[in-house]
């Protein structure tokens, strides 16, 4: 990968510690080009091999991560500052998507019989053809599971990837495409392009037949404008301010251990993490007290081992937005029920896990997303409350509900308007199974990742209608008010007919 400027670099930063941790070139418009022609040239060959020789790479990768993992868990805390625990949900992450993809791909792709117009005379057939190439613009909070899980269903489905990390993480991803050619992917059919998304994020566009961007809602809006401009297709996974409902026959210690999970994870820097508590007063001061306690006593450590509760913020910049949202809170009068401040002395971008109470429409923190390990906490009278409060935000993302009684859990979970909702567990239930659709309603996206959508999207889809018989309209021989009548009487038979879709 050469930048068009060889001179020209991107320093990136050890989180943990503010200090250099590395370099990659600043690659520019000349460089997605020949990124491009690079991907396309190998892509065709790779689009000709069977399915199941494509599926065997995501296996191999499978096993190559879980053995490896070690070297890229360092990679991932250093780049990021995340705690080991949760950079090992990003190892998770990737070997669950290389399976399942690896197991259902060929089903997925296979041609398919669809009913014919004229029944058995009409044969018709479903095919799905690779986009050929597809842009990946991630973000720097899973550096890992970002930087290539929405890679595997693309190569799979037999398409190139243009992939472009986040400035900050880069290296997560280049060490994965380095591993998915050790399991025998050909060499250059994933290009990583480090850099600027605002120097590469159009030219990729350009270049590419789909678009796969995850970030912020604003930069959604623009790139989506331009995959528009260009009539290509895409999916966009943004932002939330995610709602936690603990409903008033929930085992306070479990939603607690929930909402610790839904709120700290990740540092709360995940977009499906929870910003928003709906608690109700019968159990807001037992829920509130046990939630504070044990926010207090989260471990907080750089270390490179498992011994960290949470980890650090990735940069300057997003302790600054974490500790504006707090500050601009408290200002206005909310009460801080834990944490509440920067920790310099574990590390420089640390910020201790905070709730806090009383946070009303005047502060940032009630609707704009904080993207850190802060958590507004709201006392409701009942679930209608809690329900028509939590869904009144712009975002859509995801939800997570506590109740003793499942059933009720799934029944208030169906008038939340997110696109996923997990029952009694923070988040991961969702993301997990990744056989689902993932993603966001309203403003927190377009389209989905994982399930049939998440790989049949990188696909073109085409039809092959073949008549036999008769054509479909009226023969020559037949007057065509005969053929009206016949065919309403057709229709009205076909309606009735057990089996005809
Ligand atoms: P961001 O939108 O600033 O950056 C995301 C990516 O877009 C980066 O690679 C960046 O370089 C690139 N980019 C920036 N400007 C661009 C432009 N003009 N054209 C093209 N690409 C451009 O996002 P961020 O603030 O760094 O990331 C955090 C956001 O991502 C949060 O809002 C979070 O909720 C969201 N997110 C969403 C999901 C999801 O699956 N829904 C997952 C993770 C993060």
């Amino acid at each position: 990968m050469a930048a068009a400027d060889p001179n020209s670099e991107v320093e990136v930063t050890n989180a943990m510690t503010g200090e250099p941790l590395g370099r990659v070139p600043r690659c520019g418009a000349a460089d997605v080009a020949a990124a491009a022609l690079r991907a396309r040239a190998v892509q065709t060959a790779w689009a000709a091999r069977p399915i199941r020789d494509r599926a065997a790479v995501l296996m191999r990768f499978h096993d190559l991560v879980l053995n490896r993992q070690d070297e890229v868990l360092d990679l991932i805390q250093l780049e990021n500052g995340k705690a080991r625990r949760h950079a090992f949900e990003e190892i998770l992450d990737v070997c669950l998507t290389a399976r399942y993809y690896a197991n259902t791909a060929a089903d997925y792709l296979r041609p398919k019989r669809r009913q014919g117009v004229q029944l058995a005379l009409t044969h018709v057939t479903e095919l799905h053809h690779p986009k050929g190439l597809v842009g990946i613009i991630s973000p720097w909070n899973y550096p890992l599971t970002l930087g290539i899980s929405d890679a595997l269903p693309a190569i799979v489905a037999g398409n190139a990837v243009l992939a472009k990390p986040d400035q900050q993480t880069p290296f997560s991803a280049l060490w994965a495409v380095s591993l998915l050619e050790e399991a025998g992917m050909p060499t250059g059919l994933v290009q990583v392009l480090t850099g600027f998304g605002a120097e590469l994020g159009a030219p990729i566009i350009e270049a590419s037949d789909y678009l796969m961007f995850t970030g912020s809602t604003a930069v959604g809006r623009t790139v989506a404008g331009q995959a528009g401009e260009r009539l290509i297709d895409c999916s966009m996974e943004l932002g939330g301010k995610n709602a936690l409902l603990v409903l008033d026959d929930a085992d306070v210690d479990k939603a607690v251990s929930g909402a610790l999970r839904a709120a700290f994870s990740n540092t709360g820097q995940l977009c499906i993490s929870v910003e928003r508590i709906y608690v109700p007063a019968r159990l807001w001061d037992m829920f509130t007290t046990r939630f504070a306690d044990a926010a207090k006593s989260m471990k907080l450590s750089a270390a490179l081992d498992y011994s960290a509760d949470m980890g650090s913020l990735i940069s300057e910049k997003q302790l600054k937005t974490v500790a504006g949202h707090v500050d601009d809170a408290v200002s206005k009068g909310a009460n801080v029920l834990a944490g509440g401040r920067p920790r310099p002395d574990i590390g420089p971008y640390f910020y201790e896990p905070t709730l806090l109470s009383g946070v009303n429409e005047s502060m940032a923190a009630f609707a704009e997303e904080t993207f850190g390990p802060v958590v507004s906490l709201y006392r409701v009278q009942d679930e209608d409350e809690a329900i028509e409060r939590a869904n009144d935000s712009d975002y859509g993302l995801n939800f997570s509900v506590w109740t003793s009684d499942a059933k009720r859990g799934r029944r208030v979970a169906a008038r939340l308007q997110a696109g996923t909702v997990n029952v009694n567990e923070a988040y991961a239930a969702a993301w997990a199974s990744v056989d689902a659709p993932m993603g966001g309603m309203k403003a927190s996206g377009l389209g989905r990742r994982h399930g049939e959508h998440g790989i049949l999207k990188y696909t073109e889809p085409q039809t092959i209608a073949t008549e036999r018989l008769l054509p479909v309209g009226a023969p020559s021989w037949l007057e065509p008010g005969r053929y009206a009548r016949l065919m309403t009487t057709g229709l009205r038979v076909l309606r009735r007919m057990p089996g005809v879709k």
